[in-house]
């Protein structure tokens, strides 16, 4: 039996990398309360980890504030909501999709992270995780709006764990790369033939692997603090070079 370590709040928790890793937190001993806006998909999701469901719309203030007030005590708070629209060039860029990329990645990010900061401080041994992206640390052609997007994640991080020095609060961010999810599916918003090509004749990571990372981040002991961690696929060594097999 995994001891009792808290509340871990998980944003898009009905999928891809938040559903897995609200149930690796639970295996390893956390409370989950899961959010996100798909709320069949959620309820599913908290069943399989005994966590408790909460809509929840990142680009709503009502919505966050009605989910924080929902939220009694945190421990860690895994920012994981997130993802990208197109693949515009910025000569053709989308200012929606951009908005839309601003709105869920950045803004969804401090709205959720200033909402339950308070209470992240008054656990006395808080912990924020992020989930960046390789897009954080590389611009790559096509990524224009998701790299601006989730830089500006990976700056506010950064300053979070500067702001947060002298407070029990860690902070962490993880910035993954290729992760087989529905994550391509949303940006080629719903061309399930372009979401197939990303991941053909590769072997790229899992939901499950960075959740795992999430879950080995979240019980180091107090004292550390991991605030960068780059996980890419074997077959993948920068955000647009990948190792295809012949299919
Ligand atoms: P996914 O399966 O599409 O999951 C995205 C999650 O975000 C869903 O649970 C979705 O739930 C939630 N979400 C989207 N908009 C939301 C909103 N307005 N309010 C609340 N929740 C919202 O894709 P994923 O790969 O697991 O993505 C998770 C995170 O990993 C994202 O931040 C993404 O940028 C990042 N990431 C993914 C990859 C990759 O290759 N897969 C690589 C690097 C980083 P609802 O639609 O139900 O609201």
């Amino acid at each position: 039996m995994a001891r009792n370590r808290g509340v871990a709040v998980v944003t898009g928790a009905s999928s891809g990398i938040g559903a897995a890793t609200a149930r690796a937190l639970a295996d390893a001993g956390y409370d989950v309360v899961l959010g996100a806006r798909r709320a069949d998909l959620l309820a599913d999701v908290a069943q399989q980890c005994g966590g408790r469901a909460i809509p929840l719309d990142v680009t709503d203030d009502a919505s966050v504030a009605a989910f924080a007030a929902q939220v009694e005590r945190c421990d860690l708070l895994v920012n994981n909501a997130g993802g990208a629209l197109g693949t515009d060039s910025v000569a053709d860029a989308d200012l929606d999709d951009w908005r839309r990329m601003h709105e869920v990645n950045v803004l969804g990010t401090l709205r959720v992270t200033k909402a339950l900061l308070p209470k992240l401080v008054a656990s006395g041994d808080g912990q924020v995780v992020t989930i960046g992206s390789i897009a954080a640390r590389e611009p790559y052609q096509g990524g224009a709006g998701y790299n601006a997007a989730k830089h500006a994640v990976a700056a506010m991080t950064r300053v979070l764990r500067l702001e947060l020095l002298g407070q029990p609060v860690r902070v962490c961010e993880i910035d993954p790369g290729m992760v087989h999810t529905d994550f391509s599916l949303v940006r080629f918003k719903g061309d399930q033939e372009r979401a197939d090509a990303v991941y053909a004749g590769v072997e790229p990571l899992l939901a499950e692997d960075v959740a795992d990372a999430v879950a080995w981040v979240a019980t180091r002991p107090s004292r550390v603090n991991i605030d960068q961690l780059l996980m890419l696929a074997r077959d993948q060594t920068s955000a647009q070079v990948v190792h295809r097999r012949a299919q």
